[in-house]
C-alpha cells in the first residue's frame, strides 16, 4: 500500500531578527505563508528494518543528510518501530531558495509516518521532533498563514492572508542560510521589525496594510552578496508589483499582486532573466 503527502512550500512575508542570544542563536519574529508550490512524497511501508529515500533531483542526497531520512530515523529510534519505510520525494520546490523545502518535506514525513504506524503523535510532540532537523519544521507542520517567533518554534495560526497572486524568481544562486546569520550584525540593523503590523493588517484583512509592511533583516546580507538579486527585487517593483521581499535568506524573490493579469506580465517578464520563475496563490 502507498501515502501519498503533499508538502507545500512557504514564502516570508517578513523576517525580524530582534537579538542574537547567548548561544549564538537568533530569537525571530517572522509571518509565513504556505503557496500553492508543493512536493510530493510517496510512502510505502518495508517489512525489512531500512530506510531507503529516492527523488528526482540528481544533486540531492538520499542518505542521513536527507530531512526525510533523518525524521524517519527519529520516529523509528524513538518509538521502537523495527520495519522500515520507503519514501520518494517529487521535489518540485526549488531546493535552497528560502522556500523551505526541505523542512515541508520533514514536516510531511511526521504527518505520514503518524498516519501509517498509529503513532498518535501531538501536534506539540511532532514539533519537538521536527526542531531536531530544522527550525522551519513546526510552521511546516502547522501550515497556512502564521506568526512565527522564538527559533521558529512557536507558531501561532493568523487568518488566511488577503487573497492574492505571489510571483516567485529564484535566480541560479546558491544561499546558505546559516552563512547569511554567521555575516549579520544584529547591532547594526537598521529596519524596524514588521511581523506584528504584518499580522494586524492580517487579522483586519488590510491587503495594503500588509504588503506595504513586507519586509526581510536578511536581505542587506544577501544583496551585499549577490547584487543582481536588488537588481531583480527592484524590477519587480518597476513591474508594478503591490510589494517585493526576499524569501528566508533568499535567494528567491517574491512580489505580490491583486491583479492577475499584472502578476502574469511580470511573470512572462522575468523569466529571460531568471532561472526559475512561478506564479502561484497563497493556500487558504
Ligand atoms: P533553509 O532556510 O532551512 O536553508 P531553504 O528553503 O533555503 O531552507 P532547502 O530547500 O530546505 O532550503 O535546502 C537546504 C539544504 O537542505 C540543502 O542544502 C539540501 O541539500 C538539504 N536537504 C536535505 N533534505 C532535503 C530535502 N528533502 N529537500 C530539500 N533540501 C534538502
Amino acid at each position: 500500500m502507498e501515502w501519498i503527502e503533499r508538502a507545500p512550500a512557504k514564502i516570508n512575508l517578513t523576517l525580524d531578527v530582534l537579538f542574537k542570544r547567548d548561544d549564538d542563536y537568533h530569537e525571530l519574529e517572522m509571518i509565513m505563508s504556505s503557496v500553492d508550490l508543493a512536493d510530493y512524497l510517496t510512502f510505502t511501508p518495508l517489512e525489512e528494518n531500512k530506510i531507503e529515500v529516492y527523488t528526482n533531483k540528481a544533486f540531492l542526497p538520499v542518505d542521513r543528510r536527507n530531512h526525510v531520512y533523518q525524521i524517519i530515523k527519529l520516529v523509528k529510534d524513538r518509538y521502537g518501530i523495527r520495519t522500515g519505510m520507503l519514501v520518494e520525494i517529487e521535489k518540485k520546490i526549488p531546493v535552497a531558495a528560502g522556500l523551505g523545502g526541505g523542512s515541508t518535506d520533514a514536516a510531511a514525513t511526521l504527518r505520514a509516518l503518524n498516519r501509517i504506524w498509529n503513532l498518535e503523535m501531538t501536534l506539540d510532540e511532532m514539533i519537538e521532533l521536527g526542531m531536531c532537523v530544522g527550525t522551519d519544521v513546526p510552521y511546516s507542520l502547522v501550515g497556512g498563514t502564521a506568526f512565527v517567533s522564538g527559533l521558529g518554534e512557536i507558531v501561532t495560526p493568523l487568518k488566511p492572508m488577503p487573497s492574492c497572486w505571489v510571483v516567485l524568481a529564484k535566480p541560479r544562486i546558491s544561499v546558505s542560510t546559516k552563512t547569511v546569520f554567521r555575516a549579520l550584525e544584529v547591532e547594526q540593523l537598521t529596519c524596524e521589525p514588521k511581523s506584528r503590523s504584518v499580522a494586524r493588517a492580517i487579522q483586519a484583512g488590510d491587503y495594503y496594510g500588509m504588503v506595504n509592511n513586507l519586509s526581510n533583516a536578511l536581505e542587506a546580507v544577501t544583496f551585499e552578496r549577490h547584487p543582481t538579486l536588488r537588481q531583480l527585487s527592484d524590477r519587480m517593483e518597476r513591474y508594478g508589483m503591490d510589494g517585493v521581499t526576499m524569501s528566508g535568506s533568499g535567494p528567491t524573490i517574491i512580489g505580490f499582486s491583486q491583479n492577475y493579469s499584472r502578476a502574469k506580465r511580470v511573470y512572462n517578464s522575468l523569466r529571460g532573466f531568471c532561472e526559475e520563475v512561478y506564479i502561484t496563490r497563497t493556500l487558504k
